[in-house]
């Protein structure tokens, strides 16, 4: 069967640090200094509060009884339905960022991380892992890089500003401020993070010496007009 040519960036060398989250699908720092937030699509949000709900009910239903059991049914129908979703999404998503990028930079979850909050709800997990393989392959047939920063790496503890850890282990803090006294989001600063991380020695003084300004704006600690927010995954 014949291999489909590799197709070329729509961004030659550009590089894209990539935090996937919850409650946006990902957000992402770009090494042209652009960066955005993907917000999961409205009906994958409205699945996943049907689902919470049909959970609730479940556990509330009464053991061996038949409402219980149909229950039962009703919820793994839900979350199949919205593991479709969400995988739809994620496909979307992965073909944007092969398209446009050469390289992508992104965390190494590890579990116990996984099982404390941030992502622990079961389809994002098997989303977490499923994206990363969908990612991978494409990838390598398209000849971009993808580059996984070691799994202990604190990509939202760390200032993409001064490199200090101060950042907040909690996952509910949006925002926090550095001891540095730069204010940040947690998911632009985390995505500069992995962006950096990835960046080429030589690259990485390129972004250094066109200024601070670009980190800053990169991290979301300036006001959210400097920023790009696109969203074109939608559907
Ligand atoms: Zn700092």
């Amino acid at each position: 069967m014949p291999v489909p040519a590799p197709i070329a960036p729509t961004h030659p060398d550009r590089v894209a640090g990539i935090d996937l989250g919850l409650t946006d699908l990902a957000t992402i720092a770009y090494s042209d200094g652009t960066r955005e937030k993907i917000a999961a699509p409205k009906h994958y949000r409205a699945a996943e509060r049907k689902l919470a709900r049909a959970q609730k009910k479940l556990s509330r239903a009464q053991r061996g009884s038949k409402n219980r059991e149909k229950l039962r049914v009703e919820v793994a129908r839900i979350h199949a339905r919205t593991a479709n979703l969400r995988r739809d999404h994620a496909r979307q998503l992965i073909s944007r960022l092969i398209r446009e990028n050469q390289t992508i930079s992104l965390e190494t979850l590890r579990v116990s991380a996984m099982v404390r909050g941030r992502y622990g709800k079961s389809i994002t997990d098997a989303g977490w892992s499923q994206f990363v393989t969908e990612l991978e392959a494409k990838a390598a047939t398209h000849g971009r890089t993808v580059v996984r920063a070691d799994r202990f790496f604190p990509s939202t503890r760390l200032c993409a500003i001064c490199n200090t850890k101060s950042g907040p282990s909690s996952t509910d803090v949006r925002q926090w401020t550095c001891t540095c006294g730069i204010h940040l989001d947690r998911d632009y600063n985390a995505a500069t993070n992995l962006l950096v991380l990835a960046l080429a020695p030589g690259k990485v003084e390129r972004l250094n010496a066109c200024g601070r300004d670009i980190r800053l704006r990169l991290a979301g600690a300036v006001s959210n007009e400097a920023g790009t927010r696109r969203n074109e995954v939608t559907s």
